[in-house]
């Protein structure tokens, strides 16, 4: 990572949450973050508890960077039950995606 900043912003208009992929509503208050890497200028938007259930579970995982960034919407079920158990907030914003860690718990018709 060649560059890295990161703002507080309200939202004149409807974004995008990088994290969870939902959109962050007008006028509320998000994190707006710019980097350089390899090379390229990027700019990504996340929801305050998207970002920061983010940074904790990379930080419970031990990684830093975009190499191996866990993404809220791209986690394996192991991460997934710890996003639920520690972020409710941003879990209820990407629950419907892992509906499944719910159905395996559930008897099979065979
Ligand atoms: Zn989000």
């Amino acid at each position: 990572m060649e560059f890295f900043a990161e703002s507080t912003v309200k939202g004149r208009k409807e974004h995008r949450c990088d994290a969870c992929r939902k959109p962050i509503e007008v006028g509320i208050v998000h994190s707006y973050m710019r980097m350089k890497y390899g090379g390229d200028f990027s700019a990504v938007r996340n929801h305050m508890e998207c970002r920061e259930a983010e940074c904790d579970l990379a930080k419970q995982a031990g990684v830093w960077g975009p190499e191996d960034w866990l993404f809220l919407h791209d986690l394996e079920r192991e991460d997934a039950e710890w996003v639920k158990a520690k972020h409710p907030i941003a879990w209820s914003r990407i629950a419907d995606r892992y509906a499944y860690l719910d159905e395996e718990d559930q008897p099979h018709d065979q």
